[in-house]
């Protein structure tokens, strides 16, 4: 396995930004407990007719009538629903009542009304009382009881479980429906400045107009100036764009309203679009300010009018376009809004007077990256052979937060060695950790696998070392990681490189194959260890072919296209099959060249990838330093690598 250059980003969530979501949870704590004593009066009526109602028994009409002909009733009250029945115990003979009432003189049963016209005429023939109690409640409060108050118990009932409902899967729940402060983290003040973003300084500049545009919205109104309204903060997650955003309020001196793309899309439609209409509501009240929508495009999504279409998404969609066109320019408020998509975006969004800035914020490069490492080692006491510009080396392709989160690490991992101060190694196995996990002491080769590894991982650095155009091996090791690899070598490039020419790519390709031929070369098997450094060949092959212009074959054709650049980056195929079908061919011819020349490369130093392996295996780290030692000591001082 081999180092990976693109690093996996460890998403931590961080709140510390003290942002205070600005909810009316009074009122529903209020609503709560109103609910609580409606709902537990319910439940204590309920349980109290039920209480009274036990030592009744409720027997069949006939039965009822059966008893009347017996002259077994006494006497009768006649209710809304029933009727009670006082009987005489000694004219009783149904089994089961006597059962349950174990002969008291008197035995009272209840049975439904049915709509008998016969009943009182019956009742006089067998001389039975009877009556029907007046109830004295108006008519007032009866529909109260029937009506309203079921109702609202009901609707109590529903939107208490709705919120849990809403609540449990992030949202604001039915009370809130339409109400967008639940959502919104309001901050007065960001307290961070652009002293706190490191690097980005072309997004800087741009932002700068902006943060003037806020402190100062007289001078752009007086000559005519049309304010910029929005712009679109466009990278890899990471880069540092919540963080740019933050960083122009704190500029500019004024409130900051963030929300996220996501928490507009709801299951109910209308909401998203009402959330929009009550932030921009919110965001006039608090002019000056910038208003954050993070992920835009959870909402902005091409309309495409497909099968699937979101209409809840649309509406909302419709309703932050009409907001933007719509809203007071004479206010000072800025639309900021952030995205790893730029290309699902819905055109309509980026059109003038909407965001039609967009500012890019890439991964930083060598400098960037030192300059975010000092920025953020700025409270970590390191010691004295800390070389921040080695580590920023050896960390192309991490993103901010990356680095942020390497710091972290290696501070922390100066704690547990018991130290005071960060070294070099503790930055250094940060780097590691980031990329492949964690050591994993617990996880236990065998011999055979061990050995099997190590020259798994000597084959690579030598084929790296063998060929000009490669990177430096900075480390190789044969500890398992927790993130799958069993062991790798670190290469270390000596300076940034934008460009990478065939040459390089052909020899990197060698590299990642060089892995699997010295396990075929010197123990003549194919093992699953393979797996990452094949995929990554084949996708380094493939682009050569599809997208660089790099075989005769098809010489300058593109035929692949990437898209969604920023996150995983697939690629989309732009031609025909017959024709992919012949680029799989050439992809497979360039894999197989440069495993045969990987072969090569091995098989004429099988000397040193003996010793270097053994040494390795034993070791189970060494350094680069160690590794160019044996390697010269085997070739010979002189000879030309
Ligand atoms: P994004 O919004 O692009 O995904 P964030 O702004 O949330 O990235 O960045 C996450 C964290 O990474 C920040 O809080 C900060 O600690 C760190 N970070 C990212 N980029 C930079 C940078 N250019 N300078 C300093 N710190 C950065
Ligand atoms: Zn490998
Ligand atoms: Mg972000």
């Amino acid at each position: 396995m081999q180092n990976d250059s693109d690093f996996k980003r460890n998403e931590n969530k961080q709140n510390k930004d003290g942002n205070q979501p600005n909810n009316s949870n009074n009122k529903k704590i209020l609503l709560g407990v109103l609910a609580f004593a409606l709902v537990s009066t319910f439940l204590l009526n309920i349980l109290m007719t039920s209480f009274s109602g036990s030592n009744m028994l409720e027997i069949k009409y006939s039965d009822f009538i059966t008893l009347l002909e017996k002259d077994a009733v006494k006497n009768v009250e006649i209710q809304n629903d029933r009727l009670i029945i006082n009987t005489d115990v000694s004219k009783i003979d149904l089994p089961e009542a006597m059962n349950r009432f174990n002969k008291t003189s008197e035995m009272v049963f209840y049975t439904g009304l049915v709509g008998d016209t016969e009943l009182v005429k019956t009742m006089k023939e067998h001389n039975v009382k009877f009556s029907r109690k007046v109830t004295n409640s108006s008519p007032v409060i009866d529909f109260f009881t029937s009506w309203i108050m079921p109702i609202l118990f009901l609707y109590i009932a529903f939107s208490l479980i709705m919120h849990f409902a809403a609540k449990k899967l992030g949202g604001g729940g039915l009370m809130g429906v339409g109400k967008s402060n639940a959502k919104v983290y309001m901050q007065k003040e960001t307290g961070v400045t652009f002293k706190d973003v490191a690097g980005q300084e072309e997004a800087k500049e741009s932002l700068q107009e902006i943060i003037d545009f806020l402190h100062n919205p007289d001078k752009y109104i007086k000559i005519g100036a049309k304010q910029p309204k929005g712009a679109l903060l466009v990278g890899p997650p990471g880069t540092g764009k919540t963080l740019l955003a933050k960083a122009v309020a704190g500029e500019a001196n004024v409130t900051f309203m963030s929300l996220s793309g996501s928490d507009f899309v709801e299951m109910f439609v209308g909401v998203g679009a009402s959330r929009v209409r009550d932030l921009f509501k919110q965001a006039s009240e608090n002019a000056p300010c910038i208003i954050f929508i993070d992920e835009i495009d959870a909402i902005g999504k091409k309309r495409d009018g497909s099968m699937n279409s979101n209409d809840e998404r649309e509406q909302t969609l419709n309703q932050l376009l009409s907001e933007m066109d719509g809203f007071d320019s004479s206010k000072a408020i800025v639309i900021l809004a952030a995205t790893n998509r730029p290309d699902v975006l819905d055109k309509a969004l980026l059109r003038p007077g909407r965001f039609d800035r967009r500012i890019i914020v890439e991964k930083p490069d060598l400098t960037g990256r030192e300059d975010i490492l000092k920025v953020h080692s700025k409270d970590v006491v390191l010691g004295d052979d800390v070389d921040l510009h080695a580590m920023a080396l050896a960390t192309s392709g991490a993103a901010g937060a990356d680095l942020a989160n390497m710091v972290n690490e290696a501070a922390l991992r100066a704690v547990r060695m018991g130290r005071e101060k960060v070294l070099q190694e503790d930055l250094m196995e940060a780097v590691e950790v980031i990329i492949a996990g964690k050591e994993k002491k617990d996880r236990i080769l065998s011999p055979k696998e061990k050995r099997i590894v190590a020259f798994h991982e000597v084959g690579h650095a030598l084929a790296s070392a063998l060929q000009k155009n490669s990177q430096p091996v900075q480390k190789i090791t044969i500890v398992p990681r927790t993130m799958g690899a069993l062991g790798y070598t670190m290469q270390m490039p000596e300076e940034e490189k934008y460009l990478m020419t065939k040459d390089e790519m052909i020899s990197e390709i060698t590299v990642l194959l060089a892995g699997r031929t010295a396990e075929e070369i010197v123990f003549e098997i194919a093992t699953t260890g393979a797996a990452n450094d094949i995929e990554r060949a084949t996708k380094m092959a493939r682009s050569m072919v599809s997208q660089y212009g790099m075989s005769d074959k098809f010489d300058m054709m593109a035929l692949e296209n990437t898209e969604n650049k920023y996150l995983d980056g697939r690629n989309v195929s732009l031609c025909g099959e017959n024709t992919v079908a012949k680029l799989d061919e050439e992809v497979l011819n360039i894999i197989r060249s440069c495993h045969k020349r990987a072969e090569e490369l091995l098989v004429k130093n099988r000397e040193a990838l003996d010793k270097i392996a053994e040494y390795l295996y034993e070791k189970e780290t060494i350094t680069g330093e160690q590794f160019m030692e044996i390697l010269k000591e085997v070739r010979g001082e002189d000879e030309e690598l």
